[in-house]
């Protein structure tokens, strides 16, 4: 395949005198459209009332558009992989055994997968099996080889969809005569806020609990600050399909959820049945502080209720899995064999270099993991280490992945070694708490995809929308809600 050439670059040239202004504006558009992030002021009797603007870029930042597009179709691939590696629950117990005796939290999941295999299965055979896919595969432009390669795909609380529909909004402002040489044609379409809720309502219509009165349930964390994006996903519920939504904690459905032996359907505090559980928590050890939230993840996963994600899918988008799916041979055997080389060939397209830590694996030196070892030992800045984490800033860099490779032994079998990806450096305006600057950053994009199947029936499998995240050059993680990085969007060149 033809690689574009990619140069570091901004989409537009500002002048100081000219910024002041136009983030007046953006910041203004933000608070008026529901781009927003709570406050958390403690002044305010109740902190979650009083918001701010999201974190946001002044100006879209450049992506080729022929792998952007690749990425977009590519994305239904990813959905039904997922699907196909999830329902191989030995492979899972296979691959992540290993990193589980290591890391007790992956443990702890499967062993949840294992307690609920009964009664998954009857679900199954009584045909009432709904999987809710809201994943988003993370991309950052690698400006040596100029492909988009995978940082990560997630398969649980994929955040920021419905706040990057609205970047998008604000951006196309932005272009619309505001900010001249911006040509809003270039701004691709981002259906977020249409795709993710809509593939919410067909799970709870096809978890048969609709006629019910049955509700949808946000897992969510207590106090959480990124409410708002979580809040336009529980509007557009009500006002494109009039489904009501709970926010519920996993120690609140530990408290007060009931689950019917027989019919296996779990009523709610409230005394409605759960259709959806659509989780915006459970991804960190620290989601699980006691017993009782354990104890909710199995009653949810036992319910015949749709839920996104269900612990396979969780372990399907663990660092672990993604590193394995890319050894040779791995990837096609969860592929259709009519087009398996073919799919395999598209995926691998988007795969760094991915190594097992294992040291069984690494006596073996499969995928020449040994020799990646060494390299890494002698130029630590071209790689990652990454634990079976998720939320951000839980990988080691530098110095410390050195140490932690030249240290060896069984407890590296819970981390797998990366290819750092080298994007380009390009210029941007961040703001933030309405304040600028202007900075040298590095983009991550990643690209949604909806995925929601009956039984053996796929209702749901498409492309479903993009998040631009922007972070200042210097730093290794940004993380949007960790306040290192800000809301951006891909302007097409
Ligand atoms: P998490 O699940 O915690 O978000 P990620 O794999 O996305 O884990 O890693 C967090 C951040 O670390 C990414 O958003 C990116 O900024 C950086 N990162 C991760 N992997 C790489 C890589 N291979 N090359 C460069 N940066 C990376
Ligand atoms: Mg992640
Ligand atoms: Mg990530």
């Amino acid at each position: 395949m033809q690689h574009e050439v990619v140069r570091a670059t901004s989409s537009v040239q500002l002048g100081p005198a000219e910024i002041q202004p136009l983030v007046d504006d953006a910041v203004v558009f933000a608070n008026q459209h529901g781009l927003v992030v709570a406050l958390k002021d403690p002044k305010f009797v109740n902190p979650d009332y009083a918001v701010i603007h999201a974190p946001l870029s002044l100006t879209p930042v450049p992506y080729p558009r022929a792998r952007f597009e690749l990425a977009q179709q590519v994305m239904p691939l990813f959905n039904t992989l997922v699907d196909a590696v999830a329902a191989d629950e030995s492979y899972l117990e296979t691959t992540l055994r290993p990193a589980a005796a290591q890391d007790a939290f992956t443990g702890r999941l499967l062993s949840c997968l294992q307690a609920t295999r009964p009664e998954r299965q009857a679900m199954q055979a009584a045909g009432r099996e709904v999987v809710l896919g809201i994943h988003r595969s993370d991309y950052m432009l690698d400006a040596p080889s100029g492909r988009y390669l995978q940082v990560e795909l997630n398969t649980i609380a994929s955040s920021f969809g419905c706040l990057s529909a609205l970047m998008t909004r604000l951006h196309g402002y932005m272009a619309s005569g505001r900010i001249s040489g911006l040509d809003a044609s270039r701004l691709p379409p981002n259906p977020t806020l249409e795709h993710i809720p809509d593939a919410i309502a067909a799970a709870a219509a096809a978890s048969g609990h609709v006629a019910a009165g049955g509700v949808v349930v946000m897992v969510v964390q207590p106090g959480e600050r990124n409410a708002y994006d979580q809040q336009w996903i529980q509007l557009q519920l009500w006002e494109r399909h009039r489904l009501r939504t709970l926010r519920l904690t996993l120690a609140d459905i530990a408290a007060g959820g009931r689950l019917d032996p027989a019919t296996r359907t779990l009523t709610l505090p409230g005394g409605q049945p759960a259709a959806v559980f659509y989780f915006r928590a459970g991804y960190t050890p620290a989601d699980y502080p006691s017993e009782a939230e354990w104890a909710a993840r199995e009653l949810i996963e036992r319910s015949n209720a749709a839920k996104c994600p269900t612990v396979a899918y969780q372990l399907a988008g663990t660092k672990k899995v993604q590193q394995d799916l890319a050894t040779p041979g791995v990837l096609e055997r969860f592929l259709p064999p009519a087009t398996a080389a073919a799919d395999a060939a598209l995926l691998r397209e988007f795969f760094a270099g991915l190594w097992s830590l294992d040291p069984r694996d690494l006596a073996a030196d499969a995928g020449g993991a040994a020799a990646a070892v060494r390299d890494a030992v002698a130029r630590p800045e071209a790689y990652v280490l990454k634990p079976q984490r998720e939320g951000g800033g839980n990988n080691l860099y530098g110095e410390e992945l050195r140490a932690a490779l030249q240290k060896g032994g069984e407890e590296l079998s819970a981390y797998i070694l990366m290819q750092r990806i080298l994007p380009p450096v390009n210029r941007s305006v961040l703001v933030r708490n309405g304040q600028w600057q202007e900075a040298e950053t590095l983009s991550e994009l990643g690209i949604y995809g909806t995925f929601v199947r009956h039984n053996a029936a796929v209702l749901v499998n498409r492309q479903s929308g993009h998040l631009v995240r922007t972070k200042t050059a210097n730093s290794n993680e940004g993380g949007v809600a960790a306040g290192f990085a800000v809301l951006d969007s891909p302007y097409l060149v």
